[in-house]
């Protein structure tokens, strides 16, 4: 049984047919989280100590840029410019030994290296969006009014349908993951389908032999759509 608290957003967000009804979700989610980030988050010493061991990635850090509190994003910097600064160690030293490895104590490189993937944002969203995924599955098998609204809606984006199907995977039986399957690879098996003769309409827009015949708005517009259905 999931919290309430997830199917009222989740019965919102696809209410509306426009794209993907989970991007939706995640736009107001990654605004909150950036929002929060920046102001009462912060504030907490157990999610600063968090923020500054996982750092921002650059789109995250723009974003946060781009805001107002230019003191919180400060402070925010301060300490995890310092975190950054404590992981710098000795270089790896020696011969290869017996297993291979050379003594890395303190050698910061795979460190730095994950330190360069990791971002506090989109660790948190993504453990929300897992939740969300999780619910919408919980009422794909349990509410018939919620199955005729996924039915309706024109596709998942490869990113979400990859999470939604491999979550209800594991959390629905056998029956019900079938056809939440189904209807998942179904309206994205179509809607790869229109994107394909779109995209095919716009790149042949550009043979001389077409120069007379305008484009439609489904091909114009199908290069930006691409983009957030291969997101
Ligand atoms: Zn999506
Ligand atoms: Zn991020």
């Amino acid at each position: 049984m999931p919290e309430k608290i997830f199917t009222i957003p989740i019965n919102e967000a696809f209410d509306v047919l426009d794209g993907c009804p989970l991007c939706r979700m995640r736009e107001k989610l990654e605004e909150q989280t950036l929002e929060s980030a920046l102001g009462a988050a912060m504030m907490e010493p157990a999610i600063r100590i968090e923020m500054n061991r996982e750092g921002f990635c650059s789109p995250h850090l723009l974003a946060m840029h781009r805001k107002k509190n230019k003191l919180a994003l400060g402070l925010i910097l301060e300490s995890r410019l310092d975190e950054l600064a404590g992981l710098l160690g000795e270089p790896a030293r020696g011969k290869k030994g017996l297993f291979g490895k050379k003594d890395d104590k303190g050698d910061a490189a795979e460190t730095l290296t994950a330190q360069a993937k990791s971002c506090y944002a989109c660790k948190r969203i993504r453990n929300t969006e897992v939740r969300y995924c999780s619910n919408t599955a919980w009422l794909w098998d349990s509410d018939e009014a919620f199955r005729g609204k996924l039915t309706r809606q024109p596709y998942f984006c490869l990113t979400h349908a990859a999470m939604l199907l491999r979550v209800a995977k594991e959390e629905l039986k056998e029956k019900s993951y079938a056809s939440l399957y189904a209807a998942v690879t179904g309206q994205l098996r179509d809607a790869l389908t229109r994107l394909r003769q779109d995209v095919t309409g716009f790149t042949v827009s550009f043979d001389h032999r077409n120069a007379d015949k305008p484009l439609t708005e489904a091909e114009r517009s199908s290069l930006e759509r691409a983009t957030k259905m291969l997101r």
